[in-house]
């Protein structure tokens, strides 16, 4: 110890110090990019990775729907509904949905895939934007929002106190699915919010850096689902393909009523889940249980979810 602080000794020290100095300026340095920072966790925000990726599933709400064949599964009997909740291990009297829009901070942008239900639906939802200042996360800095589809559960956070809620962020859609937004009369006050901030675009268009919209037809006219990818990591965004984590996948022909064109929407949903088991995806789902990743999986004559 008593040499580092001899003369000669410390003259030595500095001369190797200055050696690796010298070593860290010759290395590129520059050309590693900084660390994008990851999303605080609150009690309903959780963060993930994709990639270089930081993501957050962040809470807005969610809805106890009855068991009774007039939402979910109205083309199927209730016994069968409930033999299939039951062998799940859950009720059968209720079936429970939720609802989290995904956060994703790029290297340069925040994006916000759907918005929550705002004020549309009551205390149920609209937990979105208190939720993101739990988490430090500034509405302000959004800079990109991407719409699955207009229902009030996914467009309703659009707008807080009769302004803009993500007043700097382009807001993207599929041009059909801008048509039937501003289609819907109820819905007039937050169309003439929102038009100047719309970005149209073609089904399966390439959109920002590492985000491609993919098509997924039935719900709406214009549902889009989203392939966020980083590196050799990826992510869908699956919309409103799927809305419970048993019934729409174990029995994805049973229609939600909430399906524009049902037939459409059922080989919409057979289709991306067997693709989705066999290339093992990872997915997002806006209505599964909190925080909505995982990946379907093929049991026997039939698909599974498996939550992360
Ligand atoms: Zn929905």
């Amino acid at each position: 110890m008593k040499k580092l602080f001899h003369v000669a000794g410390l003259a030595a020290l500095v001369v190797v110090l200055g050696a690796c100095a010298k070593k860290e300026e010759a290395a590129p340095a520059a050309a590693a990019p900084a660390a994008i920072a990851a999303v605080n966790a609150s009690a309903e925000v959780t963060p993930f990775t994709i990639g270089e990726l930081q993501a957050a599933s962040i809470v807005d709400g969610g809805n106890m729907l009855p068991n009774d064949n007039k939402v979910m599964a109205v083309n199927a009997k209730k016994a069968d509904v409930d033999a299939l909740l039951t062998a799940n291990g859950l009720p059968t009297d209720t079936l429970s949905l939720s609802i989290h829009p995904l956060l994703v901070r790029t290297a340069d942008k925040v994006l916000l895939f759907d918005t929550g239900g705002g004020a549309l639906l009551g205390p149920n939802a609209g937990k979105l934007q208190a939720n993101l200042a739990a988490s430090g996360v500034d509405p302000a800095s959004v800079t990109d929002i991407f719409i699955s589809h207009s229902h009030g559960d996914h467009i309703g956070g659009l707008v807080a106190n009769d302004a803009l809620a993500f007043p700097n962020a382009a807001i993207h859609m599929q041009a059909a699915e801008w048509a039937f937004f501003k289609s819907q009369a109820p819905l007039a006050a937050i169309v003439a919010l929102v038009t100047p901030k719309v970005v149209e675009f073609e089904p399966n268009a390439d959109l920002v850096p590492g985000v491609k919209a993919v098509e997924i037809k039935g719900h709406t006219p214009g549902h889009s689902g989203y392939l966020i990818t980083s590196g050799d990591q990826s992510l869908l965004y699956v919309g409103d393909m799927v809305h419970h984590s048993v019934i729409s996948v174990q029995q994805p022909e049973w229609t939600i009523a909430f399906d524009s064109d049902a037939a459409t929407a059922q080989a919409s949903r057979k289709e991306v889940i067997a693709a989705s088991a066999t290339s093992a995806r990872r997915i997002y789902a806006y209505h599964f249980p909190v925080p909505g990743m995982g990946k379907f999986e093929q049991m026997g004559d039939h698909y599974m979810w498996k939550a992360e």
